[in-house]
């Protein structure tokens, strides 16, 4: 599978899944255009080091994905895109009743509303070049819920539904549309929950990774950001024309419960 002469935009990937689906397209051949919102020194080294490792051209474009204008100026400024990966990411955890509000606008606006702007921005440019492929990565919480994650899940049921309606859209045309429904992987994102949920429970580590977050996953193990994108490339390549508004789950069997 090759994806030479193709073009990645992964949104949200100086970390976690976003660089590891960054590095597996780089691995297939695409050259890739890496993103988050700040502008450190390290975030271009990233881009220099997926050049370097795999032969192709990358760079690093920084744009706020919780805003939509900036959302597509990084589409407007990497100048093409054959693929594109919404990824950008955060959580929080906590009771609808204390939700704070800009939490949730936050959540709604990154997890949710930059795809919508990616996408509108980025399909003029699949249609011209006469291929492209979206892949958006929802969650295991875009098919199911768990209390106290309301903007999470909410934002991404709302993912999987733009997934739906965008591949209706291009259903005719040499697109496809598709959503990533990842279970717990082991990313900054999840470390980031653990200390609460040991105070939370009177939990050790251990007991909060192998209690509350794989008591969800039957397979009792965490999924990895190169299995992510290598479903990610799998949904890039000739064998995956016909498959259009869907959902994959890499999710160690969570949504099969
Ligand atoms: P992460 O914290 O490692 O990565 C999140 C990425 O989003 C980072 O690169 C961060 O810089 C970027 N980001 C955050 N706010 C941004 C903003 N305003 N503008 C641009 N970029 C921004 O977390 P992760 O676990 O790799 O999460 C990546 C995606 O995968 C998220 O959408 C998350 O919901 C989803 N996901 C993660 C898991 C998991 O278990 N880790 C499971 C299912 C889905």
């Amino acid at each position: 599978m090759s994806l030479k002469g193709k073009t990645a935009i992964v949104t949200g990937s100086n970390s976690g899944i976003g660089l590891g689906v960054a590095r597996e397209l780089a691995r297939a051949g695409a050259d890739v255009v890496l993103n988050s919102f700040t502008d450190n020194s390290e975030d271009h080294a990233l881009a220099d080091g997926i050049a370097a490792e795999f032969g192709v051209s990358a760079r690093y474009i920084r744009a706020d994905m919780s805003r939509g204008a900036e959302c597509r100026a990084l589409i407007e400024q990497a100048g093409r895109c054959d693929i594109l990966v919404n990824n950008a990411g955060i959580q929080h955890v906590a009771p609808i009743e204390d939700f704070p509000t800009d939490k949730w606008d936050a959540i709604v606006a990154i997890n949710m509303s930059s795809a919508f702007h990616t996408t509108a921005a980025a399909l003029p440019m699949m249609r011209a070049a006469g291929w492209g492929r979206v892949v958006n990565i929802a969650s295991a919480h875009g098919l199911t819920a768990s209390p106290y994650k309301s903007a999470y899940v909410t934002a991404k049921h709302g993912v999987v539904g733009l997934t739906k309606t965008a591949a209706l859209e291009t259903a005719q045309e040499p697109i496809t549309v598709n959503a990533i429904c990842p279970g717990y992987v082991l990313t900054p994102l999840v470390e980031a929950q653990i200390p609460d949920t040991m105070e939370k429970y009177q939990m050790s580590r251990e007991d909060v990774i192998e209690q509350v977050m794989l008591e969800r996953q039957p397979s009792r193990e965490f999924a990895t950001v190169e299995q992510i994108g290598g479903t990610a490339v799998f949904l890039c390549s000739d064998a995956a024309t016909q498959i259009t508004g869907t959902t994959i789950s890499v999710d160690g069997g969570w949504t099969a419960l």
